[in-house]
């Protein structure tokens, strides 16, 4: 295999767990990578990060332009680097950073891409992925002819491992080229919330909730075991919940270990962004709700009335252990 790089996304020095899925993917497989970090200031627990976790050698794009995720200034300064390396692979995760830059790049490449892949093989001179398509219906095996092949992986599907530790970090002045599109300010969330791509366990709600009052039987049980929360479209269009917790084929594609999904029919929008969970549980009145034909477990019940139990019955089994 040639030259392989994995573009790792950082956020205030932390680095997303993504990155070091892929890497540990690497090097389950035996190939040495680059990973390639787009930033500025300090970012030795990134890069520290990044080799733990296998990285035969990290580089630091570095430049003011690039402190902040900015799409164009992304894209300039990794087309501009990678050009000159002569890459055979390049990987980032399927995250919302990784979705806009990604194809981008890959248009400067002129090149094609795969997107959201749950699996990889690098073998040889072959790569190749698996990928869902039709909403996670049927999922597709994909190989790439010419260089660079260029994919995305889905979080929260690989097994995150360290690795060698023994890999170098250079720093890289970048080059954002011309930038357009200026950040004026970013505004965070206000309430801290575990990151529902990254997040092990997630309880979601749907239209049923009500209200954005109502979210709180989610939170209260989602504390008690750190869990997540996401909600389903229709609550998010109800404003009951915020877009960046919505769960679908036009919000975050998530999979957790356990997706507790409450008061949610199960429409084939949903289903695409959470079917990979590897335990599904379903709490619905509607015994004939389409969730339950996804579900490995199901209430047949009122969300108002299981949720409230559910999360005291989570306390005791906590003040137990
Ligand atoms: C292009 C497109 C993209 C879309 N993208 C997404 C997406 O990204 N994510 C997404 O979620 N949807 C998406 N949708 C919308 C999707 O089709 C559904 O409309 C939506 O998922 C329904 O949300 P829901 O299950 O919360 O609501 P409903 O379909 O109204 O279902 C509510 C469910 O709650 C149950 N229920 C009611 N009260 C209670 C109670 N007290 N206790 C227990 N159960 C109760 C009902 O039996 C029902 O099954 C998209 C649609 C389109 C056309």
């Amino acid at each position: 295999m040639g030259n392989v790089f994995v573009i790792a996304e950082q956020k205030d020095g932390h680095v997303k767990r993504v990155s070091l899925e892929i890497l540990s993917e690497l090097t389950r497989q035996g190939v040495a990578a680059t990973a390639v970090v787009p930033g500025f200031g300090d970012l030795s627990k990134v890069t520290d990060n990044l080799v733990n976790h296998g990285a035969a050698k990290v580089v630091v794009l570095e430049h003011e332009a690039l402190n902040q995720y900015n799409t164009e200034a992304y894209t300039n300064a990794l087309h501009q680097y990678l050009s000159s390396q002569n890459p055979s692979v390049i990987v980032t995760g399927a995250t919302s950073h990784g979705k806009d830059f990604l194809p981008r790049l890959a248009a400067k490449f002129t090149t094609g891409i795969a997107v959201d892949c749950t699996s990889f093989q690098l073998s040889g001179d072959k790569v190749s992925v698996r990928r869902p398509v039709y909403a996670g219906k049927c999922s597709k095996q994909v190989e790439f002819s010419g260089a660079p092949a260029i994919f995305s992986v889905r979080p929260n599907v690989l097994a995150v491992q360290t690795g060698s530790k023994s890999g170098s970090v250079e720093k890289v002045a970048a080059n954002p080229g011309t930038v357009k599109a200026k950040i004026v300010s970013t505004v965070a969330s206000q309430i801290k919330k575990v990151e529902l791509t990254e997040a092990d366990i997630i309880i979601s709600g749907g239209r049923s909730l009500k209200s954005a009052d109502n979210f709180k039987i989610l939170t209260d049980c989602a504390a008690t075991v750190g869990a997540a929360v996401g909600a389903s479209r229709a609550a998010v269009d109800a404003g009951y919940a915020p877009h960046d917790m919505q769960v679908g084929q036009t919000g975050k594609t998530v999979s957790p270990k356990l997706y507790i999904a409450c008061g949610i029919s199960g429409a084939i929008q949903h289903l695409a962004g959470m079917r990979t969970s590897k335990v599904i549980v379903a709490i619905n009145k509607d015994p004939e709700a389409p969730i339950f034909q996804k579900a490995d477990y199901g209430i047949v019940g009122d969300l108002f009335e299981v949720v409230p139990l559910l999360t005291e019955e989570l306390k005791k089994l906590k003040s137990q252990s």
